[in-house]
């Protein structure tokens, strides 16, 4: 599906940054290259290995990326910390080592000049949403103070989750008491709210669904993660899939950014070739109210 159609239904300036992950493989230059070539006003990168411990290195082309971002007005730069983190864990010896490597991440996204760190919410691992939401919170805080105390430190935005088994954080309330509790903001990953049971695929749900999540996290929502899902409405099962082409009609994303402005908007959607994927970026530009971003926006 090339839903070129849907531009009708943006009816707002846009005013948020649009952009996607993208891999670091090739270099920092070439990532921004691949930004600039793909439309991409704002990026999401990983600085370590998601998948295992050792800590980010400061990158011999760290320099050359922060002029680059200058150069091309990429805001805000994005950082997605490990999966492995689990601040909420029941078990002291992983929470430690979740809360040094979020430090970590947070330190060296600052240190590149990257704004933002997003990590996941995590799970209570049997121990009870209370004690889990607790940990998580102290994490949070302990991280923050770590990374502050060496230095420059980027900001930490925590995710909402699908709520499989005992990860916290599946619906906007859980999040918006962390957010107030630990003093952060929020990311929201809309594959994983729709999948946890916010209904974006109907007409007019988007509204109701933005109605909520601004009641629960106000002015604290950092980023949005913009992908569709690939599960089924209250699946609780994780998947990305190009915008337009899962569970979610490209039209709703209309709706859902009029209620978000200024938010900028990151897709987690799964690579095809560039001709498609800066596709993706332009269809999702003009969903947003088109191809130029208003000058009073962020
Ligand atoms: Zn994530
Ligand atoms: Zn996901």
């Amino acid at each position: 599906m090339r839903p070129e159609r849907v531009r009708i239904f943006a009816v707002h300036e846009r005013t948020n940054s649009i952009g996607r992950h993208l891999p670091t493989s090739g270099g920092l230059g070439k990532m921004l290259q691949n930004a600039e070539d793909l439309g991409c006003e704002t990026v999401q990168v990983f600085i370590s290995n998601p998948q295992g411990w050792a800590e980010p290195v400061l990158r011999p082309d760290a320099g050359e990326f922060v002029a680059g971002v200058r150069e091309r007005g990429i805001f805000p730069t994005v950082a997605h910390a490990k999966y492995l983190i689990n601040l909420a864990s029941p078990k002291a010896e992983l929470r430690e080592r979740s809360v040094r490597a979020l430090a970590a991440e947070l330190s060296a996204a600052g240190e590149m000049g990257l704004d933002l760190v997003v990590v996941h919410s995590g799970s209570h691992g049997g121990d009870g949403e209370r004690r889990g939401m607790d940990r998580l919170v102290e994490g949070l805080e302990r991280a923050r103070e770590l990374a502050e105390a060496s230095g420059r430190a980027a900001e930490p935005l925590v995710e909402n989750s699908v709520g499989a088994g005992t990860q916290l954080c599946s619906t906007f309330d859980a999040l918006g008491e962390v957010t107030r509790r630990a003093g952060v903001r929020a990311c929201v990953d809309t594959a994983h709210a729709f999948v946890a049971g916010y209904d974006l695929a109907i007409p007019g749900g988007p509204r109701l669904v933005a109605a909520e999540l601004q009641a629960a996290l106000g002015d604290a929502v950092g980023l949005v993660h913009l992908n569709d899902a690939k599960n089924e409405l209250g699946s609780h099962r994780d998947g990305h899939r190009k915008v337009g082409e899962g569970m979610i009609p490209a039209a709703s994303w209309a709706e859902l950014f009029a209620a978000l402005p200024g938010v900028p908007v990151v897709m987690e959607t799964p690579y095809e070739d560039p001709d498609a994927d800066a596709e993706e970026v332009r269809l999702v530009k003009e969903l947003a109210g088109g191809l130029r971003k208003a000058a009073a926006g962020r």
